[in-house]
């Protein structure tokens, strides 16, 4: 338990350092260049919208070497779409005219290898096992196909929140009017690339 909170101490102390080196940078970019850039980053909007994991490995504005202001995100354990995501994308897409959202799913996803594993049997603490089951259909369309589980089960899992997100008629009314298109993407946390699907 002492090395526990001593670890949560340390990760705190990490962030308030990192912070204030954002901070510093904030400062000197004000100073060098495109000081406007990160004040009004807020006013204008972004140039897309990305749902994906959770993963730490996984941030979208260091994947995508994008600034604040350009990345509007929205991360989910497995990048599954539930009334919130799809609200969220919604208000990015009908709102701020967010014209592009990529659902980018990744290599060595522990949220899908536990809806994997829940097909087998095993069984997960509290809310896990339902977020475990949201990605259930996705093991199952997998099933027939060769080649790697893990990696065919999460292609399958962003293709069903791709589809899951054209079920909202706010979306699917931007989609048809030619102002919004949706993606899927696979990010290799070995290699670092992306793939488009
Ligand atoms: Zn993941």
């Amino acid at each position: 338990m002492a090395s526990s909170t001593s670890s949560a101490d340390d990760a705190l102390a990490r962030l308030k350092t990192g912070h204030e080196e954002f901070v510093k940078l904030v400062d000197e970019a004000r100073e060098i260049r495109s000081f406007d850039r990160l004040a009004q980053a807020n006013a204008r909007p972004p140039m897309a919208s990305v749902l994906t994991c959770s993963d730490s490995r996984v941030a979208p504005e260091i994947i995508f070497n994008q600034d604040l202001g350009d990345i509007y995100v929205v991360r989910q354990a497995g990048n599954v779409v539930t009334m919130s995501e799809r609200a969220s994308l919604e208000f990015a897409a009908a709102v701020f005219k967010c014209p592009l959202i990529v659902v980018m799913g990744h290599s060595q996803c522990r949220a899908v290898q536990s809806a994997i594993d829940a097909g087998l049997g095993k069984t997960f603490p509290g809310d896990i096992q339902e977020l475990a089951s949201l990605i259930a259909p996705a093991v199952a369309h997998a099933k027939e196909t060769s080649g790697d589980r893990l990696e065919n089960v999460t292609l399958q899992n962003v293709r069903m929140s791709v589809q899951q997100l054209l079920r909202s008629e706010v979306l699917s009314s931007l989609v048809d009017a030619g102002t919004l298109k949706i993606v899927g993407a696979y990010y290799s946390v070995e290699s670092g690339k992306i793939r488009f699907l």
